[in-house]
């Protein structure tokens, strides 16, 4: 009885551990997938002159801050 117990303890004690440890990792993958889909929204590629930059104002068409050049977002879903 007492042998039964204590490995049904360790049992759920190791299983509290684990769902810990996944619900742990599921929040920061989520967190982490969250900033990446931000950023990707987010981020314009100059067609121009490569230049790299963040608008976070306009979706559809961005004026690229170092050539002036109007950039559309590639929608590839
Ligand atoms: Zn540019």
């Amino acid at each position: 009885m007492i042998n039964v117990d204590f490995s049904v303890g360790i049992a759920v004690y190791v299983a509290l551990v684990l769902i810990g440890i996944f619900f742990l990792w599921l929040f920061t993958k989520k967190s982490k997938n969250k900033d990446l889909t931000l950023d990707s929204r987010y981020i314009w590629f100059c067609s121009i002159c490569t230049y790299t930059y963040i608008n976070t104002k306009e979706d559809v068409i961005s004026v690229c801050p170092r050539c002036g050049n109007y950039n559309k977002k590639s929608k590839n879903s």
